[in-house]
């Protein structure tokens, strides 16, 4: 065996898996297996797509992978942390120096709802969106169909069966409860233009479920022909079953480097990590960021270097409303919500953009090692979000009045305007223009139709990450 090269195995091809192995292999410093079930990337963040049958969530790991990884088609088993190897469900055996635990998160039906794990069904993984379409393409047009959940994966489902003509009702005690006020109400609006009916309040609380009807804690039937769940999300149990230390929900205890607090060759990340016990809200937008820490910190104890701790900044929420409707919530970095969002076309493009942009950045790590950059993330002591003024990003809003002074006020908010024009515009060349654009419009703009400066600056470039967007289009 080469001595100057660790063997790695990653558990989970998703987005985290992906990208920690990309980052591994790509170093020239180790050598990764990936074990994932699947022989293809399933894109989780499509899937309920993938139900109504308009994509089928799926990539090539040939177009996303590092080709010098070696994928094995299989599911871990079980952990053998004390000498280092994973078991497989085949029964075969993998021996590594460090692995990378990446298994995601599952769709979780209540047992305490009655009848929910008989006839609801959830679209958080592959094969349960496929057993959803299925069901779909057995059900007349005007079926009702109750979705449970009205957080992004069930306004997304609601909206997107209600485009292709389904009558849909969105049941949830609150619709898009992690948004902005203006931003659910973005949400609202786009689900009555697709004729989701929405069921919310307190008492619409799902008690049971039946073949043909759901009912509510407040005593109201709803009929459904087709129930699909959406509340709630688990992890897979393979860390805990392995005698790992987990939070209450299963994911792997790590410190600040992902390290597990057991084992110092066992890194989590994604959605089965559970930093400092204080989790990332599931995502790829997290998913990514942290599958590169993840390489960096194995990378970093292989080469007995100080691993760097954990920092993701989380930029927005994106949650298209069918296909040509979306609404993109912007989040301070500690992932609280600003009170501005892109609505409507343009939420539905930035959505897009970012879908695509995932599979771009897991490529680009795959051909380009190291390319993959991430901005740094807020200080993570407890809840961040009590450091920051309620009103903005800045502990300050203070209305420039010299030239100087507006300069200055760009500087201060640049690094967050740099996040938005990214997430829209994913390259940095593009994004440099988007902020001397945003620059140049804001020394000229006339105060007194400024009310909120970060505000005003944070529709500035967004706007213009759009524009420079249209004009590449035109090219
Ligand atoms: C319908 C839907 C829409 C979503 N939309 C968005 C969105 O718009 N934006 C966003 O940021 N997030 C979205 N999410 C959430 C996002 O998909 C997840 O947070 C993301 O996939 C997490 O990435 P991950 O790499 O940690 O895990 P995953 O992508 O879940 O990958 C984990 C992989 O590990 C594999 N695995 C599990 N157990 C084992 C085992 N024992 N052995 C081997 N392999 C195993 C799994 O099969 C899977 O391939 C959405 C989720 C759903 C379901």
């Amino acid at each position: 065996m080469d001595t100057t090269t660790c063997r790695a195995v990653v558990i989970g091809g998703g987005y985290a898996g992906v990208m920690a192995a990309n980052r591994l292999q790509g170093s020239g410093k180790a050598d990764v297996v990936l074990v994932n079930p699947r022989p293809r990337f399933v894109e989780r963040i499509r899937l309920h797509q993938l139900a109504i049958d308009n994509d089928d969530a799926v990539e090539d790991y040939a177009t996303i992978l590092n080709p010098d990884v070696e994928l094995v088609v299989g599911t871990a088993e079980r952990i053998g942390a004390s000498d280092r190897h994973v078991v497989l469900a085949s029964g075969a055996t993998l021996d590594y120096d460090y692995l990378v635990y990446a298994v995601g998160s599952t769709g979780h039906v209540p047992a305490a709802v009655r009848g929910a794990a008989e006839h609801a069904y959830p679209i958080s993984e592959i094969e349960q969106a496929q057993r959803l379409r299925t069901r779909l393409s057995e059900l007349p047009r005007s079926a009702p169909i109750v979705v449970v959940g009205a957080g992004p994966t069930g306004i997304e489902t609601a909206s997107e069966f209600a485009e292709a003509g389904r009558s849909v009702t969105l049941v949830s005690s609150a619709i898009a409860p992690t948004l902005s006020r203006p931003g659910r109400r973005s949400v609202a609006r786009q689900l009555a233009k697709r004729g989701v009916t929405v069921v919310d309040g307190p008492g619409a609380t799902v008690a049971a479920v039946g073949a043909d009807h759901v009912e509510l804690v407040d005593g109201s039937v709803l009929a459904s022909e087709l129930t699909v769940w959406t509340a709630g999300f688990g992890v897979p149990q393979l860390a805990a079953t392995s005698g790992l230390t987990t939070d209450a929900l299963g994911r792997l205890l790590t410190d600040e480097t992902l390290t597990s607090v057991d084992d110092a060759r066992i890194v989590a990340t994604g959605d089965a990590a559970a930093p400092s016990g204080m989790p990332f809200r599931m995502s790829c937008q997290a998913g990514l960021p942290l599958g590169a820490q993840a390489g960096d910190t194995v990378l970093a104890r292989w080469g007995n270097t100080p691993a760097a701790d954990v920092s993701v900044p989380m930029y927005a929420q994106c949650i298209s409303v069918g296909r040509d409707g979306g609404t993109v919530q912007l989040q301070r970095s500690d992932d609280t919500p600003r009170n501005f969002y892109v609505g409507g076309r343009a939420g539905a493009f930035i959505k897009e953009l970012v879908c695509r942009q995932t599979l771009q950045w897991m490529r680009a790590e795959a051909r380009k090692p190291g390319s993959y950059k991430m901005l740094k993330g807020p200080e993570r002591t407890g809840t961040s979000a009590a450091h920051h003024s309620p009103h903005g990003f800045l502990t300050t809003s203070v209305r420039p009045q010299s030239a100087d002074e507006r300069a200055e006020s760009f500087e201060r908010v640049r690094p967050v305007l740099h996040t938005i024009a990214d997430e829209i515009l994913g390259s940095a060349a593009r994004v440099d223009v988007a902020l001397l654009r945003t620059r140049q419009q804001w020394m000229t703009t006339e105060l007194d139709d400024v009310d909120d400066v970060e505000l005003h600056l944070a529709a500035l470039v967004a706007r213009k990450a759009l524009e420079t967007l249209c004009l590449d289009a035109q090219r």
